[in-house]
Order: C-alpha cells, then sequence, then structure tokens
C-alpha cells in the first residue's frame, strides 16, 4: 500500500528515505520521514572472522545479503512499496577493504577490517623512509595498519594473480560504500564503481586538495587506479537500484562517523560532535579550508555535498570509552549491566584522588603511543570501588578533554558546544562530566540514530526531498543538555593530576 498524504501534508513530502548504517557488528536499515523522524528500523549481526591473532575480516557476500534482506524487512513495517522510496543513502564502517570479481561478483577472499593488523610490517617498512608522517601533507593521515591502502597492498601482494587481474580491471576494489552500491546498481549487469570522497579520505590514496587519487600514492603503494571506484560527492545520485528498491536513487554515501557529524548538523567550521560508544569519536567541522594537525589528530574531509566546495574535518579517535565499562563489568565484575556504573559512581561524591588510564592496547589521539599501558594510580587506603567507578567515567572525559585541546589548538576556533550520540549518552553523570572537564555545554537530540539519519540526509539532499543544510538545521532538536557547573580551580587541579597519570602509562612495553 503506498503512503497516504495526512492532513496538511504535500505530495513531493510524501515518502521515506532510506538508510543503511553497515557497522563493524551489524547492519541497519532505518526509514525516515520527510519531518526527520524515524519510522522504521530493522537490524541483523554478521560474523566476526578471526583467522589468526591481529586478523579481523568479514564476509562481504553476507553483508550484502543482510542489506537485501534488511531494506524490504523496513519497508514492510510501514507497508511501503518501492515507489515509497525516495532516496537510498549508506553510510558504513571505515577503511574496511573488499576486492571482488566484477564478471561474477564474487568477493576474493573475505573484507580486511579496519581493525585488523596484518599491514604492520608493510607500514613500518613504508614509514623507515622518511618516517609516520611521510604522507600527511597530501592525504592528511599518519601511516599506521588503520587505514585502506595497506591492506589493498596487502591483497594485491599476497593473493596469487590479483595483481594482474586487477591491473586488468577484472577485480575491482573498494570500501564497504562501493562495495554495496554496485550491487545495488546491477552488480555484474553494469554495476556503478563509486566511492564518496568521506570514504576515499580514508584510504591514504587520495590527495585532500583534490579529491582525486593523488599519483604520488598510488605509486607509492603500488595500486594500479584501473581497480579503483571513481571517487564522487557524499551527496548526489550515484545510479539507480535495480534490486532490492528497484527505481530508488542511490543519492548518498559517508563514512559511519562522518555520517554521524553530517546528522548532528556540524554543517559550520567550529561544530563538532562525539560518538560514545565501544570507543570515543570526535569531529570537529573545520570549513572549506584544509586544517592541518600539529597536535595528533587526523585531518579529513566531513562531506561533499553536490557540487559545492567540500568541507574538512579534525579527528580525534579514544580507543577505550564504552570499553572501560564493559571490562568493569565483564572481567572485574564490580558491577552487573553497563548502567549501573552511574549508580556506582553516584556513592561517592568525587574520585577520591583516583585516576585510571585506559590505556588497554596504547593510547590513540592525540598521543598515539602504542607502548602505553593501563593503569590506575593515586590509590589509598581510603578509595572504594564507587572511587573507581567515578574515575572510570572520568577517563572518558579527561580523553575527551584532551582532543577537544588539540582540536582548539589545530584549528584557532573554541568549541562553543559539544553534540553528542551513542550509547554512553544515556549516563547523566558521564555527560555532566564531560561539561564540567570541557567547560562547555553538551547537547543530545531527539534523533539518537545520528548515523543513519546523516546517510539520509545526505541522501534525501540529493534528489531534492530536503532544499538545503538549513532545513535540516531545522530538524535537529535538542533532548538533552548539560551545562558545566565545576569550578575552575578544580577543574585545573583535575586536568594537572589526569595529564600525570597519562605521562606514566607512557613507555611501559619496552621494546
Ligand atoms: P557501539 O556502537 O560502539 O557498539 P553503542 O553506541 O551501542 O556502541 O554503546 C555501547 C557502549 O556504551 C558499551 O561499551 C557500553 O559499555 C557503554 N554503555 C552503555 N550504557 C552505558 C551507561 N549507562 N553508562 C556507561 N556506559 C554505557
Amino acid at each position: 500500500m503506498a503512503t497516504e498524504l495526512q492532513d496538511g501534508e504535500r505530495p513531493e513530502h510524501r515518502g521515506y528515505v532510506a538508510a543503511v548504517d553497515q557497522g563493524t557488528t551489524s547492519t541497519r536499515c532505518i526509514l525516515f520521514d520527510h519531518s526527520g523522524r524515524l519510522v522504521a528500523i530493522a537490524q541483523r549481526e554478521h560474523r566476526q572472522h578471526y583467522p589468526r591473532p591481529g586478523w579481523v575480516e568479514h564476509d562481504a557476500a553476507e553483508i550484502w545479503r543482510n542489506v537485501a534482506r534488511l531494506v524490504p524487512q523496513a519497508m514492510a513495517q510501514v507497508d511501503a512499496e518501492p515507489g515509497d522510496v525516495v532516496a537510498i543513502g549508506i553510510a558504513n564502517q571505515r577503511e574496511t577493504v573488499v576486492a571482488w570479481d566484477r564478471h561474477t561478483g564474487v568477493p576474493v577472499g573475505h573484507a580486511v577490517v579496519w581493525q585488523d593488523t596484518r599491514t604492520a610490517d608493510l607500514v613500518d617498512a613504508l614509514a623507515a623512509d622518511g618516517g609516520t608522517h611521510r604522507f600527511a601533507e597530501a592525504c592528511g593521515l599518519p601511516l599506521t595498519t588503520y587505514f585502506a591502502a595497506p591492506r589493498m597492498r596487502w591483497l594485491l601482494d599476497e593473493v596469487p594473480g590479483l595483481r594482474r587481474r586487477a591491473e586488468a580491471g577484472d577485480v575491482l576494489f573498494g570500501t564497504i560504500d562501493s562495495w554495496l552500491v554496485w550491487n545495488l546498481t546491477g552488480g555484474p549487469d553494469g554495476g556503478t564503481h563509486v566511492t564518496d570522497v568521506t570514504n576515499a579520505s580514508r584510504t591514504m590514496l587520495m590527495d585532500l586538495r583534490t579529491l582525486d587519487y593523488s599519483p604520488q600514492m598510488l605509486e607509492e603503494f603500488g595500486i594500479p587506479r584501473a581497480c579503483l571506484p571513481e571517487i564522487r560527492s557524499s551527496s548526489e545520485v550515484y545510479g539507480t537500484a535495480r534490486t532490492v528498491v528497484p527505481g530508488a536513487r542511490i543519492g548518498a554515501a559517508l563514512g559511519d562517523q562522518q555520517a554521524a557529524l553530517f546528522g548532528q548538523t556540524c554543517f559550520s567550521p567550529g561544530e563538532a560532535k562525539c560518538t560514545y560508544g565501544t570507543g570515543g569519536f570526535l569531529l570537529m567541522n573545520t570549513g572549506t579550508e584544509i586544517t592541518r594537525s600539529s597536535h595528533g589528530l587526523l585531518t579529513t574531509v566531513a562531506h561533499r555535498i553536490g557540487d559545492e566546495p567540500p568541507a574538512y574535518a579534525l579527528e580525534g579517535s579514544i580507543a577505550v570509552t564504552g570499553s572501560l565499562v564493559q571490562w568493569l563489568r565483564d572481567n572485574l565484575g564490580l558491577i552487573s549491566t553497563a548502567p549501573e556504573i552511574e549508580t556506582l559512581a553516584r556513592t561517592v561524591p568525587d574520585n577520591g584522588g583516583c585516576y585510571f588510564v585506559p590505556a588497554f592496547s596504547g593510547l590513540f589521539a592525540p598521543h598515539w603511543r602504542s607502548e602505553a599501558r593501563g593503569l590506575i594510580v593515586g590509590l589509598t587506603s581510603f578509595v572504594t570501588k564507587g572511587h573507581i567507578a567515578r574515575a572510570a567515567l572520568e577517563a572518558t572525559a579527561w580523553q575527551t578533554r584532551e582532543v577537544v585541546e588539540a582540536m582548539d589548538a589545530d584549528s584557532g576556533l573554541r568549541l562553543a558546544s559539544l553534540r553528542v550520540d551513542g550509547g554512553m549518552t544515556s549516563n547523566n553523570l558521564l555527560m555532566q562530566t564531560v561539561a564540567d572537564v570541557l567547560d562547555a555545554p553538551v547537547v543530545r537530540p531527539m534523533v539518537s540514530e545520528t548515523v543513519s539519519l546523516g546517510a539520509a540526509y545526505a541522501a534525501g539532499l540529493a534528489v531534492g526531498f530536503w532544499p538545503d543544510t538549513q532545513a535540516l538545521r531545522r530538524r535537529w532538536h535538542r533532548a538533552a543538555q548539560w551545562d558545566p557547573t565545576m569550578d575552575p580551580a578544580t577543574r585545573a587541579s583535575g586536568w594537572k593530576d589526569w595529564q600525570q597519570a597519562v605521562q606514566r602509562t607512557f613507555g611501559w612495553i619496552r621494546h
């Protein structure tokens, strides 16, 4: 049944945008209506493959099957027909690489996931000549196992015959967005091989200045241009779906964290969001000029709408935020559910002098210390489990402050307020603590599914379902706000203690 017009609704406002959020552990399809309201949701997990220590793989064929199943499931919840879906937007796990046969559509082995560290030797060898930052001028990124190009190189080197097939254009490479768009638009039967600027900005192969592949980077990594997707805007029509939702236009692709920034409507320079899940991802829109980082952040593309100039972003990733709460639950048994951490932390008025630096696998932004390891310091016989719980929550807040300080220093902009989303934002004590240590308001929107919302917004813009970013801004509604209440002296002394604690984690692993 086609959707019926409600009172006062205009015909051009009828229908839904379908967002596909292809994440690391699961895939979701969410339908949004013209008011930006979530009307249907379907979700499914996929298998994680760990063939060797440090290796993490996904079956791209399984992921595609899930997408093909979830979109109709979400549509069925509101009796939508293909004609009711005005556009499809994709948000995806970033930096994961898949290669597939152009003629059969069959993936070449498993996709190599962003967490996979098999390229460590390759990365070290490339960094030996010129250092970790030798390509930062072109691509904005340091040489680490995190990004896509080393994975592509690894596949080309290790899979027999793959290089020859890639050079001939018989095998295609891409991140998950490319894989999904190619399959939706016909697969072996004329599928479109594209990626967007945000996903391309995580490969190390794109020049941030030209938004096209850098000949130098292709040469350094030894990757043939013929097997790579064309780089397009984040919000533009890439093609029409030939399957799943035949006739629907595919209007957007964005890396998941950039999608969240878009869904939070951070369209102006200085606007920032932090997603608090297992880890934390803080991105700040820095405008149309590239802002280089000299304080340990990544320079990346925030989005590009149609032919408009791109917006760039600075990004600070924190490895451990919500996973510390899981660790207290699963490894120490201090709590039995994640929300209990708040109850436990509220049994004491402060941290009792205790600090907890969760450098479980080193520290990410802004330190990038792989040899650091976690510690709890300031212990006295006064300290209780309540203080440990509080210190664990404060760890997320202080790590946020470290990234924000680096952003302010790099961008010359002062963070006016922080928009937040993700599972940890249901913790009021934590959100208050973040506001306190940043000395800035923290705000949470009504629609917490910001990744999907961002993909939907970008796709809806591409097809004219929404006219412009101003219209999207008007759809952002605040659900909660936390204002700083901490006195400046307490903030300053806590910050000093935290920095001291962090210093002590450095150099723990001796090579
Ligand atoms: P992801 O998308 O990374 O899987 P989610 O956004 O679903 O993460 O958030 C889940 C994380 O948030 C878990 O690590 C969990 O420990 C943490 N978490 C969930 N609820 C709370 C809470 N009330 N207080 C603190 N941490 C929480």
